[in-house]
């Protein structure tokens, strides 16, 4: 059993990790795989004091951060359940697809979220090379080139109006005949001129030339006619899911989306439970913000620790 333990070894799990070992206490981190999503982004330029690094060249100097200290670090471990503690300070239980189960007095869950992707031909072929999910990441590579955007909700919507004030167009194509954007956000679209809004446009392929993406051919939902727009990068917004399917039914409040609650010092609606970035209702999803998460989860752990005495 332990004092801290963490489920998830991306940014916000591993930030965790060096947080509570710092503070001397038992700490344990269990992760399918570390490093979270980080391991799939290549070129990262908002990590502040840093330039520009890659993924996993970040993964790995987070891995080395964690292991100059004092955690037990378990990789290939998928988290299935989760119980609550039987009495006050007690452990809560963490199980696992192996049959393991693992305790601690604190647990930091940290399981981050994955984009909803497409599913056309050309999206996995040209990931990163056009293909892209995060617009305050990746929308300064497309400098006066001209994007779509898949997706006409809040985030297909703000993308637009982000990505309006740096590329030289940006399309966005909404599968229903309707935006399910706020009235406001598509007002304030609508008042740009380099944004184009084409709705009932069911995209079917990305299109590229070998190396990168060069446009997208989409059916007009209402003619059947299918069309391309020529464009160097595509941002797919259509949805974050976070990782708490193995948390529903469960004791961890979720959001009406899926996300756990938490309040400003991490703490979820179980007490001694905790969690950090992507997987919470935190309104932003980055790197560095996974990252203070982690360390505020771990802090306000240990602040539970020191004012709940074991029974
Ligand atoms: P994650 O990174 O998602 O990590 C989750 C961890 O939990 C992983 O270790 C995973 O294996 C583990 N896990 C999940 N489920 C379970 C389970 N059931 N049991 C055990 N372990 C589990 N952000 C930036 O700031 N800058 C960028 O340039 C940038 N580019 C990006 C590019 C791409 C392609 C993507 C996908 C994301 C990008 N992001 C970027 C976003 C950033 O990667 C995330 O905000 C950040 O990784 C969130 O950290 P996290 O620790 O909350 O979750």
């Amino acid at each position: 059993p332990y004092e801290v333990l963490i489920v998830g070894g991306g940014p916000a799990g591993a930030a965790a990790a060096i947080y509570a070992a710092r503070k001397g206490i038992r700490t344990a981190l269990v992760a399918e795989r570390f490093g979270g999503q980080v391991m799939d982004t290549m070129g990262i330029e908002n990590f502040i004091s840093v330039n520009y690094t890659e993924g996993p060249k970040l993964v790995a100097s987070l891995e080395e951060h964690v292991k100059e200290y004092d955690v037990e670090v378990f990789t290939e471990q998928t988290a299935s359940g989760l119980s609550a503690a039987t009495a006050e300070g007690g452990y809560t239980q963490v199980e696992l697809e192996s049959g393991a189960t693992l305790s601690g007095r604190s647990v930091i869950l940290a399981t981050g979220a994955r984009w909803r992707e497409m599913n056309v031909p050309g999206e996995q072929e040209y990931r990163s090379k056009g293909v892209a999910y995060c617009p305050h990441c990746d929308g300064p590579l497309f400098k006066g080139k001209r994007v779509a955007v898949i997706g006409g909700g809040n985030s297909g919507i703000e993308a637009a109006i982000d990505l309006a004030g740096i590329v030289e167009h940006v399309t966005v194509l909404e599968f229903a005949d309707t935006l399910r954007a706020d009235e406001v956000l598509q007002r304030k679209a609508r008042s740009m001129p380099n944004i184009k809004i084409i709705k009932s446009a069911q995209t079917t392929e990305v299109r590229g030339d070998g190396k990168k993406v060069v446009g997208l051919t989409y059916t007009d939902r209402e003619t059947q006619e299918s069309k391309q727009v020529d464009v160097a990068g595509i941002f797919v917004q259509i949805g974050l899911i976070p990782n708490t399917d193995w948390l529903k039914g469960g004791p961890v409040t979720l959001s009406k989306h899926g996300e756990i609650e938490i309040d400003s010092r991490g703490a979820t609606s179980l007490p001694g439970v905790f969690a950090a970035g992507d997987v919470t209702t935190v309104p932003f999803k980055q790197i560095i913000i996974a990252m203070g998460a982690g360390s505020t989860a771990a802090l306000g752990a240990f602040d539970y620790l020191i004012r709940t005495p074991a029974p």
